[in-house]
């Protein structure tokens, strides 16, 4: 037990390290317009639409934002951040895939677990994909 309390309490303060260092999630763009959009979105688009393009029906978790909406110079295009027709649903997996790759080539290595019904990865990148 000891050992477990350690592990989570090092993750908390990671945690609280990171948040200090950025901004609010409102002014990151995810404020009260937002959320209700997230939210009617989902519900009209309930599954991730890269998973249906491989003919597998997974639950969406994310909803992502097809063109950034955020700027060059760190301003967020407001009409691009709540235009519907900018939005998709993603699971976590792909939703987590698409970020790596777009915004963060650093990360861009990372593997995305998991796999379809017939055993086959998601992660586009896996050896077994190509
Ligand atoms: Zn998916």
């Amino acid at each position: 037990m000891p050992r477990e309390q350690s592990i989570h309490a090092a993750g908390r303060g990671e945690s609280r390290g990171q948040q200090c260092a950025r901004p609010s999630a409102a002014k990151r763009g995810y404020d009260k317009h937002w959320k209700r959009l997230r939210l009617a979105h989902l519900s009209a688009h309930p599954l991730c639409v890269d998973c249906l393009a491989q003919g597998i029906s997974t639950a969406a978790s994310d909803v992502d934002h097809i063109r950034k909406f955020k700027k060059n110079d760190g301003g967020i295009d407001d009409a691009l951040r709540l235009d519907p027709a900018n939005l998709q649903s993603l699971c976590h997996s792909h939703h987590s895939m698409k970020t790596n790759r777009n915004d963060r080539p650093d990360r861009a290595a990372s593997k995305v677990k998991g796999c379809t019904a017939d055993g086959t990865p998601i992660d586009e990148a896996h050896p077994w994909s190509t």
